[in-house]
């Protein structure tokens, strides 16, 4: 007997996703099965269903993902990434990518830049490769990916974010380097900016600065532990910017005047750290000579490490209560009514909008 699964298959821009159901494959060796619980729509699932970046189609789009173990074939090693014992009904969350430390082109320090990287939720499906993706009852975790048990009274909605968002907002402070007593400077307050908010506040940043041009958002930092707002919208935001004596800048905005004025406005020695910029735009302008006479830094990051997978993990673990997460998954839908889900979410634009998938029997 086999266990039905269904999928929503993403074939081009605005145009609702196809339900597909079939019976699940027999799992590989290293394989693991896993019974979505949640998923929350990414900003680049939103990007990609808009047609504002391309993925190899058709895919099923998803990758801030929940779930369940239901299988564990004979050759996975049937422990997490900290080595504890995996077990079927283990609530778990896992990085966004599968990465086989044995290729050449591996670096430990990057192992999202790995080569023939399988990457969850940016597959294209294939008769030997799918469920692979959020939208769907089910995804099969492939070997080499880096798994943790979480505790099973988490919030699902706030733990589907934490492999993608909460991950690399890790991943951004930790190239900040230290933000112990610093006054950091955090542009566009989405999921990303969010986080990382909460995230000083935490870790002993002095001064939190964020900037946004929505007011609402600005109001919304707050509630996450921001010091001062400044609305980028507002003709006075060089002047505020420049009162403050600004050590590090992170940019979760990917707008262009939202760099040009974090760099402009960071102060001697300081650290920028790019992260929102991963889609088509104009060219980002930097003066040289304030960045040599500065002594500044700029560094980039995409997606995250394992170091800030576990990062993630523990910060939400410990503090996702502390801070209202919950609050930024606005809407949620069941799984059934994807396409109202992507059409909220693109309409409305709230921080994330979810989807709850309840378990199911159906076998054939
Ligand atoms: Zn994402």
């Amino acid at each position: 007997m086999k266990k039905l699964a269904t999928y929503y298959v993403f074939n081009e821009a605005l145009t609702p996703l196809s339900e597909v159901e079939k019976p699940l494959p027999p799992l590989n060796d290293g394989e693991l099965l896993v019974g979505i619980r949640y998923t929350t729509l990414c900003g680049s699932d939103l990007h990609t269903y808009c047609g504002l970046r391309n993925e190899p189609c058709p895919t099923i789009l998803g990758h801030e993902i929940v779930g369940v173990i239901e299988a564990l074939s004979s050759g996975h090693s049937g422990l997490d990434a900290q080595g504890h014992p995996l077990h079927i009904g283990d609530l778990i969350t896992w990085t966004v990518f599968a990465s086989d430390p044995n290729t050449s082109s591996y670096q430990p320090e990057i192992p999202q830049k790995n080569e023939n990287l399988y990457k969850y939720g940016h597959r294209q499906i294939s008769d030997q490769d799918t469920f692979h993706g959020g939208l769907a009852t089910h995804i099969i975790l492939r070997p080499h990916t880096c798994i943790r048990v979480l505790p099973k009274d988490i919030d699902l909605a706030v733990a589907a974010t934490i492999n993608c968002a909460v991950a690399t907002a890790a991943g951004a402070l930790r190239l900040a380097d230290s933000i112990t007593g610093k006054n950091v400077h955090i542009a566009g307050m989405g999921l990303l900016g969010l986080v990382t908010v909460a995230m000083c506040r935490e870790w002993g940043a002095n001064e939190v600065i964020v900037s946004d041009i929505n007011p609402d958002r600005l109001q919304l930092a707050k509630s996450f532990g921001a010091s001062h707002t400044v609305d980028l919208g507002e003709s006075e935001s060089r002047c505020v910017l420049q009162t403050f004596s600004i050590d590090r800048f992170i940019d979760m905005s990917g707008s262009p005047n939202a760099m040009e004025l974090g760099f402009e406005t960071l102060g001697l020695h300081g650290c920028a750290v790019l992260v929102g910029a991963v889609f088509n735009q104009r060219k980002t302008g930097i003066d040289a000579e304030k960045v040599i006479r500065k002594m500044l830094t700029i560094k980039g990051l995409h997606n995250y490490n394992y170091t800030d997978f576990f990062t993630a993990v523990d910060f939400i673990v410990e503090n996702g209560q502390k801070y209202p997460f919950a609050s930024l998954i606005e809407r949620e839908f069941p799984l059934a009514e994807v396409n109202e889900a992507l059409e909220y979410a693109t309409t409305h634009k709230p921080i994330r909008a979810g989807l709850f998938i309840n378990p199911t029997t159906e076998q054939i």
